[in-house]
């Protein structure tokens, strides 16, 4: 029987959530009724679902009681008021991208990020936005772009980052010496406080009613603790901690309001969803900045560097000093090591310099600018540096260093093993005369522990980002505590703030009283009592936090297990242990995990939010389309942690829920490459389909799919039969009915005359084995069966080229073609794939082992040699194939850099068209869509242009199902569609065979793979 539960949340307990997870089914169940039948929002109550908002990008792990996705404001003040009634904590949210468990606890979390996240209001003429919490700041800058103005507080989550989040945390950007913190540039809010009032904060001398008397009660608490404020509150710009109390009597390097006025919308910024739910933000914007430039300073050491920052600083009293980023030694040999990155970085290298600094300089006068990199260079020879700094006046070489400085922090965080880059001293923030000293002293503590920090980030504003490197399942907690708190020594001794970026959350919550003293924190305590006096709003944080070393809170406790696994698939690489002093890794497979890697590799996600992006990239088309964190890398890789480790029941890999999460996982890879950590699902996904496939067994539709290769040649002799099914409705409809294939889709159309019928064309394997110019071509089932015009357009252009061709067969011929056993993988038959995938390499690594190149057509068979054959457990074998598999283009941009297709070139004729090209994700993945670019550029006059697209959303045979189809399609709409109805006149080139179909389908135009462009170029007289 459920009883009604009283829950007591008042008084700001230390255990509110601990009451109501106690009481939480039977809560819980009352809430979710009452959110479902009063809202029009999502209300997610499931385990799954409760799972994966249970973490945000710290070390953190709290369950919510549910989570609750209002589709309005309306609905979220509902939200609130059933809260309220039924004493259940609300957790507000945005992107979940706080670093210290803001976003995590045992109440109902508020995702407002999905729906809430309209533009309200642009005043051009005041230059003010008003928006809705839920909105990103990228996306509303490129809102404002039109206007010339934009919102310049740049975090580096602006593809991510909510208005919302951005004004909990008080957010700051590289940018911040230009124009300040979150709270230097919001103007007003309206919120809900916790008795359901919705109140307008704005000027204090403006404010009426219940917001002035607030003001009027939190002003008098600042005046009674003026000495006391003056004493103890951080001098610097970069202070998150605590509440804003200071906004009466300033005490940031930068005054609050331009005008010395007093806005009561800076106390809810950086107050973290405590005090109040907000409804919308008022907020000041700024000219878009015309031009930029960027002086890059050699520093011979670290030491140097920090020491030098107060100076440079200096350069920007006439407000053109954007940025000085650091990057330290660790970050340019990272990226040395990178060959993507290597010319850029090399171009900004004076010799080898310990450190760098980019000192950047922005403004609407390109002259001007270029003198003040005149300025820097005079400082630095002052300074004891003549000839240290690299000029990059111009655009391009700019933003392709800032990438690269992005991207070094991308691979420090790729670190394999336990030992992980842990957050939780990274934004100190100390006074720029300090900067080396504390540097320097905060090494020596983390080398005294047995770990290191790799530096980068803000030294303009004397906040650098340093994570040393902790394995939280061991001595991590412990370890942690110990150097924060020989940190906060070192924040003291220097006058700095602890808390100088990321906020508090749980992870410095205990460190705001060691930080302002105790009246300053009862006087904190008093603010959220006038706001929130019965404790509905994030209860415990910043008051009354918990410690942040409480492992009962932590994403990976002591008592973390994994269920022992034995995955289908080679996970060794990642079942390792690395040396937090060295970060060397130790050999592949030693790293203990019961899952052999598998669960390592999904451990990987440190929930920083990057999948959750829209720009350019493929990573993640799902999300995308649905913006539900579910259908999202990061949404999957939290589920299947949690279902490795038994959180979400006995069934493990095989368990509904995670079915669930992958269901709109179209294995693009664009997490494989556009994830920091290199989460790649799409392997995943194979290993969980096989672990549900075995414990489940596989449907007709699956084993249709997956045996295609087997039954090609023999259903081919009955094309005309077969391809009635795309001539008669009703047959399609049976389709859908009895396999689920869309009746809405056609179906690629069977060949009658296919490649593989008769004898095969080429030379035979001891012909190409003494060739002068060999070449294996490798014909997938797609292009055999379905598209034979493109396996010969291949040929025929590799014969043009004067290539002797093999055309690769099986060892023994019994009447079937090679396959790469690509269908059998989607389905999660990987036992059928290493079958399939061992008559390719006892047929094709002869060949490879003698330098031939193999070449393929369909970018996810060719690159499946690549990528999923290499971790089948083949041995070096498979290495070697991989090492020779190239794609078509691949294999012809070779050869045209090695001066080897002269003969092709000649025979070579204009087009006369526009191209486009639409890249597969797969070679998206692998970096092989430049050279499809480069190759169709051999064509004279060619000029092809990328669509920025992610992916085509067929993907396989995802978009041919039928409960797929409108996904599928709205994937299609979000850029490639478009883009190829915009270009009635031209050729559209995808190497895909489903990115066609997809074309056809869609916007009914026939796109062709390259190789058959080249042929038609061929052909032209
Ligand atoms: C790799 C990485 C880089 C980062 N770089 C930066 C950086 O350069 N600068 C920086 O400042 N931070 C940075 N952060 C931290 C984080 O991204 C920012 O603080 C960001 O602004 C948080 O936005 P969000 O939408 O994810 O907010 P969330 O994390 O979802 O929420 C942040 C806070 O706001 C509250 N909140 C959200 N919506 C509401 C609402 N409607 N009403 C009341 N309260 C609400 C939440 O409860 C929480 O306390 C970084 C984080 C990562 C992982
Ligand atoms: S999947 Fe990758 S990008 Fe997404 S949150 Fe995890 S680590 Fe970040
Ligand atoms: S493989 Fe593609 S769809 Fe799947 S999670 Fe990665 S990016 Fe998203």
């Amino acid at each position: 029987m459920n009883a009604r539960v009283p829950l007591e949340i008042a008084g700001g307990t230390a255990n509110a959530y601990d009451k109501v997870a106690g009481a939480s089914n039977e809560v819980a169940g009352r809430l979710a009724q009452r959110l479902a039948a009063e809202t029009t929002g999502e209300v997610l109550f499931s385990p799954a679902d409760r799972g994966r908002y249970a973490t945000d990008a710290s070390i953190y792990q709290v369950v919510p009681v549910g989570v609750f996705v209002p589709r309005s404001a309306e609905d979220a003040r509902i939200a609130l008021d059933i809260c309220r009634d039924l004493k259940v904590p609300v957790v507000p949210r945005g992107g979940g991208t706080s670093q210290c468990g803001q976003t995590v606890g045992a109440g109902l979390v508020i995702d407002f990020s999905k729906h809430v996240r309209k533009v309200l209001e642009v005043d051009e003429a005041n230059r003010t936005v008003t928006v809705e919490p839920g909105i990103v700041l990228d996306h509303l800058n490129a809102h404002l772009k039109k206007t010339g103005l934009w919102y310049p507080v740049d975090v580096s989550t602006s593809a991510q980052a909510t208005l919302g989040g951005m004004a909990g945390n008080n957010s700051c950007g590289s940018r911040s010496i230009a124009y300040g913190n979150m709270v230097h540039n919001v103007l007003g809010a309206q919120a809900w406080t916790s008795d359901g009032h919705l109140h307008t904060f704005g000027r204090f001398d403006e404010a009426t009613g219940t917001v002035r008397q607030l003001g009027e009660r939190v002003r008098d608490l600042a005046m009674a603790l003026r000495p006391e404020i003056e004493a103890r509150w951080p001098k610097v710009l970069r202070r998150v901690a605590g509440y804003n109390l200071d906004v009466f009597h300033n005490q940031n390097e930068k005054p609050y309001t331009r005008d010395g006025s007093v806005n009561l919308a800076h106390l809810l910024v950086g107050s973290e969803g405590t005090l109040a739910l907000t409804r919308s933000l008022k907020l000041q914007l700024s000219d878009l900045p015309r031009s930029k430039v960027l002086g890059v300073v050699n520093f011979p050491t670290f030491y140097k560097a920090m020491d030098s920052a107060q100076h440079i600083v200096k350069l920007g009293s006439d407000g053109t000093l954007t940025a000085v980023e650091l990057v330290d030694r660790t970050m340019i040999e990272l990226s040395l090591q990178n060959p993507a990155f290597a010319p850029t970085v090399r171009s900004a290298l004076i010799g080898s310099p310990d450190a760098l600094l980019l000192v950047e300089f922005a403004g609407a006068d390109k002259a001007a600018l270029v003198r003040k990199l005149s300025e820097l260079e005079q400082l630095m020879g002052d300074l004891g540096l003549p000839g240290s700094v690299v000029l990059m006046p111009d655009d391009v070489p700019q933003k392709a260093l800032w990438e690269v400085r992005k991207a070094g922090l991308n691979i420090m965080m790729s670190l394999k093993g336990d030992g992980k880059p842990v957050s939780f001293i990274e934004d100190c923030a100390v006074p720029l005369q300090h900067l080396a000293e504390y540097t320097d002293a905060l090494t020596q503590v983390f080398r005294k522990h047995g770990t290191k920090g790799t530096w980068y980030a803000h030294a303009s504003v004397g906040t650098l980002h340093v994570r040393p490197i902790l394995d939280m399942r061991r001595n991590g907690a412990p370890e942690m505590r110990r150097i924060a708190e020989e940190a906060s020594e070192l924040v003291r001794k220097y006058k700095g703030a602890y808390s100088g970026e990321h906020g508090d959350g749980l992870c410095r919550g205990e460190w705001i009283q060691w930080q302002f003293g105790p009246a300053i924190n009862t006087a904190f305590g008093e603010i959220k009592q006038l706001f929130d006096p019965i404790g509905l709003l994030s209860p415990n944080r910043i008051i009354d936090p918990p410690r942040m070393d409480d492992t009962r809170l932590m994403r990976f406790p002591p008592s973390y297990k994994v269920i022992p696994l034995q995955p289908a698939l080679d996970w060794s690489a990642w079942d390792v242990q690395n040396d937090p002093a060295t970060e060397r890794t130790t050999a592949p497979g030693t790293g203990g995990d019961p899952a052999k890697g598998f669960a390592k590799a999904v451990e990987m996600c440190n929930n920083n939010g990057h999948c959750r992006k829209f720009d350019a990239g493929t990573m993640c088309p799902s999300y995308r389309v649905t913006r539900d964190e579910q259908h999202l890398t990061r949404g999957r890789a939290n589920t299947l942690r949690l279902a490795v480790s038994g959180q979400l029941g006995p069934e493990g890999l095989a368990s509904e829920a995670v079915r669930e999460a992958l269901e709109l996982c179209v294995s693009c890879k664009g997490c494989k490459r556009d994830c920091p950590t290199g989460v790649d699902m799409a392997r995943m996904k194979i290993e969980s389909r096989h672990a549900d496939g075995r414990k489940n067994g596989w449907s007709l539709k699956d084993k249709l799919i997956a045996r295609l290769p087997e039954y090609a040649a023999t259903a081919s002799r009955f094309a005309g039969l077969l391809n009635l099914r795309n001539r008669i409705p009703l047959l399609a409809t049976l389709g859908e009915k009895m396999l689920g294939f869309s009746a809405k889709r056609s179906l690629p159309e069977w060949q009658g005359a296919h490649f593989f019928q008769g004898r095969l064309p080429g030379a035979t394997r001891e012909e190409v084995l003494a060739a002068a110019k060999p070449v294996v071509l490798f014909v997938d089932t797609f292009n055999g069966f379905f598209e034979s015009e493109n396996a010969r357009a291949a040929f025929a252009v590799l014969q043009a080229a004067g290539y002797t061709i093999h055309v690769a067969r099986k060892e023994r011929d019994d009447g079937k073609h090679l396959c790469c056993g690509r269908t059998y993988l989607a389905s999660g038959m990987v036992d059928e794939a290493k079958a399939k995938a061992t008559e390719l390499l006892d047929a094709l690594h002869p060949l490879a082992e003698r330098g031939i190149a193999i070449v393929g057509l369909e970018p996810s068979c060719l690159l499946s040699l690549r990528d999923e054959v290499t971790a089948m457990g083949l041995g070096e074998r498979a290495q070697v194939l991989a090492k020779q598999s190239l794609l078509l283009e691949e294999f012809l941009a070779r050869e045209a850099a090695a001066g080897r297709l002269d003969a092709l070139k000649t025979q070579l004729k204009p087009l006369g068209k526009p191209i486009l090209v639409h890249g597969h994700c797969h070679q998206k993945a692998f970096g092989a869509v430049s050279p499809v670019l480069e190759v169709l550029k051999l064509v004279p006059g060619a000029q092809p242009q990328l669509i920025e697209s992610s992916c085509c959303g067929m993907a396989g045979s995802f978009g041919y199902e039928a409960k797929h189809h409108a996904v599928s399609m709205q994937m299609a709409e979000l850029s490639l569609l478009p883009a190829v109805r915009s270009a009635p006149d031209a050729i559209v080139v995808a190497d895909g065979t489903s990115c066609r179909h997809q074309i056809h389908d869609g916007a009914q135009r026939e796109a062709v793979h390259a190789a058959v462009v080249l042929r038609m170029a061929m052909q032209r007289t």
